[in-house]
């Protein structure tokens, strides 16, 4: 697929990465996201998290 097919290229899938893909997907734009790891963090960090993060989740 030639990479023209994309409206968005994102690298980085962490939090940040992943929920900016998911809003412009909700917002009908097609998304290219890449990682350099071939898995998930194995630790899990979301301990906490504010009102706004909880939102968007
Ligand atoms: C032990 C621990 C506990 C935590 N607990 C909490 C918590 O409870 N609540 C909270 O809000 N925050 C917590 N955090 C912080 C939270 O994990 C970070 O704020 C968050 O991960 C930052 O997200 P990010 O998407 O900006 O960056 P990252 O999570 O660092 O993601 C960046 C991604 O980009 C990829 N990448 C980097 N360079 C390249 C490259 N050249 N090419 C391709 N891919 C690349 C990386 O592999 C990674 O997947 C914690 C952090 C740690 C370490």
């Amino acid at each position: 697929m030639p990479a023209s097919a994309f409206d968005v290229a994102i690298v980085g899938m962490g939090p940040v990465g992943a929920v900016a893909a998911n809003l412009l997907g909700i917002r009908g734009l097609s998304t290219l996201i890449i990682d350099k790891e071939a898995d998930v963090h194995p630790l899990p960090r979301a301990i906490a998290f504010d009102h706004e993060a909880m939102r968007t989740m």
